[in-house]
């Protein structure tokens, strides 16, 4: 089965979020079950630099304002074909932003070249290249699924990672789009009298997934959808969730290098050595008691507002806390003022530290993740995956992938975490005590890192939910 791809960022070549590991993750994984993805990308600079001894495949005269020439290769063991349109992509910083930090203004022309390349590409303008089926991910390739439906082409997934971005435009722009005038409408691009991408794709696509099922029920909610709720909710039979995976290579307790001590779930006990790099790097009292981490942006969305509320009540319960974020100005600073407040007891890095990340997962006893929506999440995956127990709200992935320590099933021993609803301060505080209580219970706690660790957190898993979708799509 020959799959198209399309992806505004793919890593490793382009990275701002999640996006970019589920592009670049996939192909891999669904490589050895027989089906060959290739990836339609913007061509930047960094695309382009990459690409070794790539291939022109088409071109086109004229499109939104330039030459744009199709170049398909390989790079870094991807295989891409990156649009080469110096007027639209050959920008130095941020993918989406401007020097001023706004929108660049012709987002809306870029991204219609990525999906129209996508589109044509998916219906031959490539000699010899007919793919089964084309799957395009976020607003930047929506149209793509426009351009399909009104033009011809394979069936599409239209994969939704994060609803909040939808790729919105004044009603002008249509008429550059060449599309036909009944697209401009209720089963098109049309939303309340503006161009929509991702509205469009939703309306087309023939299947929509997003990153995890419980997501997928969410955004056909008014609560979570958006504003495109009534959409999804006209097209459910076609909505469904496949959680993300992550990197096992790279998030492997027993080699990562930016551990102080690397472990498996057969030696938990070495990662008391990780908890004391952390006390230094945190400037926290040491001790053997609950440390608890937060990896995350610092937003609203993260819930990092009612967390940054709830530190007073750990602190008094005991546990200590180690935090590193960026984000909201406001949640910085209070996050702060609680690190100055409670010497010892908090520690806060404000910046973002990869391998930091790494070590306090490989040490703290758990990972707190109240956030108000979450499409998948990542943090605890790999809290599962390092022993370091997640406590999360139930909402979205976090819902999907973290079995909550209820009695039953901690009796029962298949407890992975911990889960709390509603998402607001007393929640999390009633949450943090049903951890402290399980904390002291050390067996059990025990019971519950090894049977975290055991959690299947990986591609191949997703890769056979995304090849029985491919297969159900073309008969197969
Ligand atoms: P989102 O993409 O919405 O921010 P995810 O949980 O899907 O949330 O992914 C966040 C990723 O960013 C994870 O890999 C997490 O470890 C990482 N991360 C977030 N903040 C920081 C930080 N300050 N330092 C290091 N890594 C961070």
């Amino acid at each position: 089965m020959k799959v198209l791809a399309a992806a505004s960022e793919i890593y490793p070549l382009v990275k701002t979020g999640g996006l970019a590991d589920v592009a670049g993750a996939l192909p891999g994984a669904l490589k050895p079950l027989g089906i060959a993805v290739r990836t339609m990308v913007p061509g930047y600079p960094a695309v382009l630099a990459a690409l070794d001894g790539g291939s022109l495949v088409h071109r086109y005269d004229q499109l939104f304002g330039g030459e744009v020439r199709l170049i398909a290769g390989m790079a870094r063991g991807l295989d891409v074909i990156a649009v080469d349109a110096p007027h639209l992509f050959s920008r130095n910083g941020n993918i989406y932003l401007g020097p001023d930090g706004k929108d660049w203004p012709d987002n809306g022309q870029r991204f219609a070249a990525l999906a129209r390349a996508t589109a044509d590409a998916s219906r031959g303008a490539i000699k010899g290249y007919r793919p089964d089926i084309v799957h395009l991910h976020d607003w930047q390739t929506a149209l793509a699924a426009v351009y399909i439906r009104f033009g011809g082409g394979p069936r599409t997934v239209m994969t939704v990672h994060n609803i909040a971005f939808q790729g919105q435009f004044p009603a002008s722009l249509f008429g550059s789009l060449g599309l036909p005038a009944a697209a401009f409408a209720i089963d098109g691009v049309e939303y309340y009298g503006s161009v929509c991408y991702l509205k469009g794709g939703l309306q087309t696509a023939s299947a929509i997934t997003t990153v995890s099922p419980s997501y997928a029920n969410e955004i056909c909610t008014p609560e979570f959808g958006m504003g495109l709720d009534g959409i999804l909710r006209a097209r459910h039979g076609v909505v469904s969730g496949i959680v993300n995976g992550i990197d096992t290579e790279v998030w492997n307790p027993e080699t990562d290098e930016d551990l102080a001590v690397r472990y498996s779930a057969a030696s938990l006990a070495k990662r008391v050595a990780n908890k004391r790099a952390i006390e230094k790097r945190f400037d926290l009292d040491e001790g053997d008691g609950l440390l608890y981490c937060v990896v995350s942006r610092l937003t609203w969305q993260k819930g990092m507002d009612i967390f940054a509320e709830a530190i007073d009540g750990l602190v008094a319960s005991g546990a200590r806390l180690a935090l590193i974020g960026t984000g909201e100005a406001g949640i910085e600073m209070a996050v702060l003022a609680a690190a100055t407040a409670y010497r010892g007891r908090v520690g806060v890095v404000t910046g973002y530290d990869e391998a930091l990340s790494h070590l306090m997962q490989g040490g703290a006893d758990a990972i707190v993740i109240p956030s108000r929506f979450e499409p998948c999440g990542l943090t605890q995956l790999y809290g599962l995956r390092y022993g370091c127990v997640p406590v999360a709200a139930r909402t979205g992935g976090l819902a999907d992938t973290i079995i909550d320590a209820n009695d039953a099933a901690l009796a029962a021993g298949v407890a992975t975490g911990f889960q709390f609803s509603p998402v607001d301060g007393p929640g999390l505080d009633h949450a943090l005590g049903r951890v402290a209580r399980a904390f002291a219970s050390r067996e059990s706690w025990t019971r519950m890192q090894k049977r975290g660790m055991a959690s299947d957190v990986s591609w191949q898993r997703s890769a056979n939910a995304y090849a029985a979708l491919y297969r159900g799509l073309i008969g197969k």
